[in-house]
């Protein structure tokens, strides 16, 4: 049990000696360093996304804001005009040329199509079709008591709908489609040509279909994308309709056309000078309306998996961002027009942009700190290792004797009282043997001091080799040496003492060229059992009177007791 915790606590200084190893503390330093600087860079990483996500939004809010007010600007001009043909239902203008238009109506309603004109060059003329095809279609409906009234108030809105689109960069066309079987259009061209069929396609068209009471219970302006066809000049237009309601009647349509080229221009005119990056218009079924971007080739495409992504987004929010690989996606959904403004940035644009430098200098800063951490990492880590093994090298030198490797005097003395305590404090018994090599001053006298100094380090190695790891061997003076033997008994003590003089004496030693000499040392030994105490110095102090009496006995031999020869 007692033995038990003496391991553990032993174990635990072994551990405690391992980590205070400099060169670990050294690495743990580093480590720590590099991680901490690392996480700071990572810190500043994420706050500069964020304000790059930021300024990817501002930048999008500002277009999408711009291109809201063109659209806004027209979605009030199509409201207006649904206001004016409210008033002009209400409260009619009694204008005789009005009334004898209307008056004509009656002679024309039967024809197969017809046109009422009234002052050509300030107002519309309103084309028509017969009765007949009216009656052919449910949605449509001319109905006497209204149409009068109808027909009087669109050629004020006539008049209106000419004064708002005479300005010549007006692009877009205005439409007035009664289900009376009538309409007005801005487009003045082949006004007379193909009314019917003209007619008939306005009012099959989804601007108008979806328009009915059922399928626009808000009443609110909707947005179409049309194919193209011969009649929007082969280019798909985007349609803003709105419902004509009076007294709880539906009269028709009011309709705006923009040709695409319009949006586009819509969209450059929005992005200003933001040059930066591309913006792109889609409808809400996601159809590319227009594109910033001046060159076709240069449009960034979406394959279908990225566009079902921006899908997806845009049906939980009004706004965000999509990251596609390498291009960066923000996203705006309008309000004043169904549909949402793209900003595609590609990561080349980023790298050259303002947050493409400052990433780059940050992740060059920190590469830089980091190989300068591992260079003086490695240069700490070879100057503690070199005062590593210097402080070990002084260490040994401090506590060993050169010549024979063994301990000094000192170390000798030092650990021989550690063991003398410890074999005291378990009642173990302890033993010393002195040794003294004979007439060792003759063989330095005879071959040489060099001669001398190899006999002693080939004694000491053979006084060496017989002992246990925990025995303690050293070289007290010139030629003398003690041997410090724990738990060894006197008699075990001097049959080992024994061994090593017989290990001494039997082998020949090379000295000089084909010069062999024979060694031999005398050994007196003492234990700690004969008096019962174990102070080092005066067991050292019995083996050596008793190495003195071997000495007296004629050398080349071992003395245990004292006036005893063995
Ligand atoms: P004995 O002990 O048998 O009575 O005779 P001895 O000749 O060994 O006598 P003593 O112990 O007085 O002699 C010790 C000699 O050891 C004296 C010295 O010249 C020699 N000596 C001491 N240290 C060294 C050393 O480091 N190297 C060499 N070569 N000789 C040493
Ligand atoms: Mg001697
Ligand atoms: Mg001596």
């Amino acid at each position: 049990m007692q033995r038990d915790t003496y391991v553990v606590k032993r174990s635990f200084l072994q551990w405690l000696q391992k980590q205070s190893n400099p060169g670990r503390i050294v690495n743990l330093c580093f480590l720590v360093v590099l991680i901490f600087s690392t996480l700071l860079t990572w810190r500043e990483v994420v706050v500069l996304e964020d304000a790059y996500i930021s300024s990817q939004r501002n930048h999008l809010e500002n277009v999408a804001n711009a291109l809201d007010r063109q659209l806004q600007f027209n979605v009030d001009k199509l409201l207006f005009f649904r206001h004016s043909m409210r008033d002009a239902l209400q409260t009619p203008l009694a204008f005789g040329v009005l009334h004898d238009a209307v008056f004509r109506f009656k002679t024309v309603r039967n024809t197969p199509f017809w046109q009422l004109a009234v002052d050509k060059d300030r107002t519309l003329p309103i084309n028509g079709v017969s009765d007949a095809f009216v009656e052919k279609t449910t949605l449509l409906s001319r109905d006497d008591e209204r149409v009068n009234n109808e027909l009087s108030a669109a050629l004020e809105l006539g008049y209106l709908l000419r004064l708002a689109s005479s300005s010549p960069q007006r692009e877009e066309r205005v439409f007035y489609i009664s289900r009376a079987g009538f309409y007005l259009s801005t487009d003045t061209t082949s006004q007379t040509v193909d009314i019917v069929s003209r007619y008939y396609r306005f009012v099959t068209q989804p601007w108008f279909t979806q328009q009915s009471e059922r399928e626009n219970r808000s009443r609110a302006i909707r947005w179409f994308v049309s194919p193209p066809t011969a009649y929007t000049g082969n280019a798909p237009v985007i349609t803003a309709s709105v419902p004509i309601y009076y007294d709880h009647y539906w009269y028709g349509v009011v309709a705006m056309d923009f040709a695409l080229t319009t949006m586009k221009r819509f969209l450059m005119d929005a992005m200003d000078d933001h040059t930066e990056g591309e913006y792109q218009l889609y409808d809400s079924r996601l159809n590319m309306i227009a594109s910033s971007e001046p060159s076709v080739r240069h449009i960034n495409r979406f394959d279908e998996r990225e566009m079902a992504q921006v899908a997806h987004a845009i049906e939980s929010d009004t706004q965000g961002e999509i990251r596609m690989g390498t291009r960066f996606v923000t996203w705006e959904r309008l309000d004043h027009f169904d549909g949402v403004v793209l900003r595609i940035h590609t990561l080349h644009e980023g790298v050259r942009g303002d947050f493409g430098s400052i990433s780059i200098a940050l992740a060059l800063l920190w590469a830089l700190f980091t190989a300068m951490l591992l260079i003086s990492w490695l240069v700490i880590r070879r100057m503690v290792s070199n005062m590593y093994t210097l402080q070990h090298s002084l260490q040994w030198q401090a506590w060993h004797d050169p010549l024979t490797r063994l301990n000094n005097r000192d170390a000798l003395f030092e650990r021989a009282k550690i063991l003398a305590v410890q074999c005291q404090e378990k009642s173990l018994p302890l033993a010393v043997i002195q040794i003294d090599l004979d007439h060792f001053k003759s063989i330095n006298d005879r071959f040489g001091h060099q001669a001398g100094d190899k006999v002693l380090s080939h004694a000491a190695g053979l006084i060496a080799s017989g002992l246990r790891s925990n025995d303690v061997a050293g070289r007290v003076g010139g030629e003398e040496f003690c041997v410090v033997l724990p738990g060894i008994t006197l008699e075990a003590a001097a049959g080992i003492a024994e061994r090593i003089r017989a290990r001494i004496n039997s082998k020949e030693i090379l000295v000089k060229k084909s010069t062999t000499i024979r060694v031999s040392a005398s050994l007196g030994v003492s234990g700690s059992q004969e008096k019962g105490h174990y102070d080092f110095e005066q067991l050292q102090s019995i083996a050596d009177a008793r190495l003195y009496q071997a000495k007296q006995s004629g050398r080349n031999q071992v003395v245990w007791h004292d006036h005893e020869k063995k």
